[in-house]
């Protein structure tokens, strides 16, 4: 029998103009399947139906497949043919299915005798809705005439889909109001997908707290007493001992960067403006919870719309002064005051905010602006989970709702319930045992005995206890910008150098390697530049800014060489783009130890000078900066984003930033290559080599040095261990040869490179 493709987008057409949205969606599904299916003259037809939270299909209505498998065959998007279609937005057209690299096999479904497959995805506008799906056992039957009928009816299929789910949702609300009066006020647990910042788990009730937004900060309680100005100053007064006690702890547990960061608190609670308004309020009646808010808020106002950043800044501070001071005042404990048991939701957030809110026992964070990369590092220097979600997902969690974090995957469970609270705590468990510091070992061996260096990522001073713990063989990365980013100035030679030379004694003797300073990006300093960049990841970053500010950059290279005096330091360049900014910044650090020489103050001449390769330019000219320089580091979070063109920090293209595509891994070998050709260290300081899929890969290119979030030592050293040289070259050389980013997905599947067990 011929196929009848007109035949069938009429009668499709028909079908769906008759629909009656009475019916139940499966109805209507179903008979568009069995109508396509037979007017196509193909064995198999189905619907899949896509879940936007999710980001997953369902079969939702099969002709030819087992029907068992209708509501349990799931594809993420990408996965599989039909998965990939709707992520690529386009119909994909198989021959034969059993030979694509993309085909997905069910066991169960009787799908294996169907050759021929062709996936159109289902769309309005660009929204994805689902798929539909046809199969044949004759390979190479469908073809382009197919192809165009199927597309027509997948337009027709969009709105029928969208208003069958609309209806659906309706209706099943319906019935459970009607089933169950009392139940209508249970929400069911429900998923907010993001993207990981910084890993973890947490559990706590949400809190919203909008930094530039003008939300009441607090919720008065309208049966709450009458209170006082006696009682409102000896809230004050509480409230001043608190942060004077929190400044104190944070100082000793963060020297490097909380210095007098609850400062801003203590000065408005100084100020007679913001007490006296207060007080004034209290005494003409107003009662005194409704007092402070209104206040507050006037500042928040004020602060929001300032011109100057450093003000703008210290919204966070007023309105967590608001806060401890309300609580204060119905005088809970000192220990209700902080945000333990709170995971806070906020827009944007600052590392000063992290470290304030940390110190005030915060359990973890949603952003939904995006995540700054200094961000997500401090947090992950702190242990706090982070997660980034979309604004309107953001928006969706209420106040105090029950949250649990999965940070590690990106994802937050509204109102868990029992069951998945108890997996959690079960895989929290088996994660910690995982990266258990006894179970490292002081030197790590693949399976044939090669040795491999690991040494320690450090953000923050208080990071280098987990890098004594975990047995770092040095300090591979320094990310010195910190104490900047947190301070209110450019901290002084003196300052920097008690930071360095803290760093240099406490690793007694092992190498420490500096990174001069890496701010602009997504991150600039607000006390320094107001201007407005339209690309700020393509602007005034890194070497850039301290090859255009000598006297900062200047400062930073004399502390760093007097810390390391006696020790075994290295000094590398963030962002290096060609062999002359290399030269010009060798040419500033030769000055400085002029300088220092003659003054006489000591410093060591053998400090070495590095590359950080984290540009395609820099890879062209990689040979001559290996010859150039003393060692090369290859900074792969910022190489992946430059080469491919994807922002590291903009979830819309998070899909994109793959650290296994072809032109990543030739740029690396060939950054290895040179490297070893001239004789000259090179190691790789970016999160690649704890991606426990490209380990091997790395190994096989011949490197033998990584620096990396130290608590991954105890997985890393495991999985170096379960291969021989050999095996890892064997591996790296197939990777090498492919051009598509499809071909190193396929071969990682196939080798089973995504060993659960690490990181
Ligand atoms: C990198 O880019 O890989 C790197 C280690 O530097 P950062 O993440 O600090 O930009
Ligand atoms: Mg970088």
């Amino acid at each position: 029998m011929k196929k009848k493709n007109v035949d069938l987008v009429c009668d499709i057409a028909e079908l769906i103009s008759v629909f009656d949205a009475r019916e139940k969606d499966k109805d209507i599904l179903q008979s568009v399947v069995s109508t396509v299916a037979w007017h196509m003259r193909a064995a198999v037809c189905s619907i899949y139906i896509y879940d936007e939270e999710g980001k997953e299909l369902t079969l939702r209505a099969t002709q030819g497949l087992s029907p068992d498998a209708v509501g349990q065959v799931k594809l993420a998007l990408g996965e599989g043919i039909t998965g990939r279609a709707v992520h690529e937005l386009r119909p994909i057209c198989v021959g034969q299915a059993s030979k694509n690299l993309w085909h997905r096999h069910f066991p169960g479904i009787e799908e294996e005798k169907y050759e021929a497959f062709l996936a159109v995805p289902i769309l309005r506008g660009l929204r994805r809705i689902g798929a539909l799906v046809v199969q044949d056992g004759v390979p190479n039957y469908f073809e382009a005439n197919d192809i165009k009928a199927l597309r027509a009816i997948a337009a027709q299929l969009a709105t029928v889909i969208e208003n069958v789910q609309l209806l659906s949702e309706a209706r099943e609300e319906a019935e459970s109001e009607e089933e169950a009066p009392v139940a209508k006020k249970v929400m069911r647990e429900s998923i907010v997908r993001g993207r990981s910042a910084s890993p973890g788990t947490a559990r706590g009730r949400a809190l919203t707290l909008g930094l530039l937004q003008h939300e009441s900060c607090i919720l008065p309680d309208p049966a709450a007493p009458m209170h006082t100005l006696e009682d409102f100053a000896t809230a004050i007064e509480k409230t001043v001992k608190q942060i004077n006690n929190l400044q104190r702890q944070t100082s000793e547990d963060l020297a490097d960067v909380a210095v007098l960061i609850f400062s801003a608190h203590l000065l408005i609670l100084e100020d007679e403006q913001f007490t006296g308004r207060i007080s004034g309020l209290i005494q003409d009646g107003t009662p005194a919870v409704k007092a402070i808010p209104l206040v507050v808020n006037d500042y928040v106002e004020v602060f929001s719309n300032s011109k100057m950043p450093l003000i703008r800044e210290k919204v966070l501070d007023v309105k967590d002064l608001g806060n401890r001071l309300t609580r204060n005042l119905l005088a809970e404990t000192a220990d209700e005051c902080d945000y333990r048991g709170q995971i806070i939701i906020a827009h944007e957030l600052l590392p000063s905010d992290i470290l304030k809110l940390s110190a005030e026992n915060v359990e973890g964070f949603i952003v939904s602006s995006g995540v700054t990369s200094h961000n997500a590092i401090i947090c992950r220097s702190l242990g706090i989970p982070m997660v980034a979600v979309g604004r309107e997902l953001a928006d969706g969690i209420a106040d105090g709702e029950e949250l649990l974090m999965d940070a590690g995957q990106g994802i937050v469970y509204l109102r868990p319930g029992a069951e998945i609270l108890s997996k959690y705590k079960e895989l929290d468990a088996a994660r910690e045992a995982l990266h258990k510091a006894s179970d490292v070992k002081s030197k790590t061996l693949t399976k044939c005995g090669e040795r491999i260096h690991i040494y320690a990522n450090i953000n923050l001073l208080s990071d280098l206890e987990l890098a004594r713990k975990f047995k770092a063989e040095g300090v591979g990365l320094y990310r010195s910008e910190f104490p900047f980013i947190v301070r209110n100035d450019f901290p002084t030679e003196e300052e920097q150098y008690g930071i360095y030379k803290k760093l240099v004694d406490q690793m007694k003797g092992k190498t420490v390697t500096f990174r001069t300073l890496d701010i602009g990006g997504d991150k600039m300093l607000s006390y320094y530049s107001n201007v407005h960049e339209a690309n700020p990841f393509l602007g005034m970053r890194a070497i850039r800014f301290s090859l255009q500010n000598t006297d900062i950059f200047r400062r930073q290279l004399r502390a760093f060489l007097r810390a390391g005096a006696d020790g075994n330091t290295r000094i590398m360049f963030p962002l290096i783009a060609s062999v002359d900014d290399f030269v010009a910044a060798r040419a500033i650090v030769h000055e400085c130890m002029d300088e220092l020489e003659a003054a006489g103050i000591p410093f060591s001449r053998d400090t070495r000078l590095g590359v950080m390769m984290e540009l395609p330019s820099a890879v062209e000219v990689v040979d001559e900066l290996a010859q150039e320089s003393d060692f090369l580091s290859i900074g792969s979070n910022d190489l992946i984003q430059y080469m491919l063109a994807v922002d590291r920090t903009n979830e819309q293209v998070s899909n994109l930033y793959l650290g296994h595509h072809p032109a990543i891994l030739r740029s690396i070998n060939r950054i290895v290559s040179a490297a070893r050709a001239q004789g000259k260290d090179i190691s790789i300081c970016g999160d690649l080599s704890t991606d426990p899929r490209m380990l091997p890969f790395l190994l096989g290119i011949g490197l033998k040095k990584f620096s990396i979030d130290i608590v991954n030592a105890p997985a890393i050293q495991r999985l170096v261990h379960s291969f021989t040289l050999e095996e890892t070259e064997e591996i790296a050389e197939t990777m090498l040869g492919f051009g598509r980013i499809s071909e190193v997905e396929a071969f990682l599947r196939a080798r089973k490179l995504e060993a659960p067990q690490a990181v």
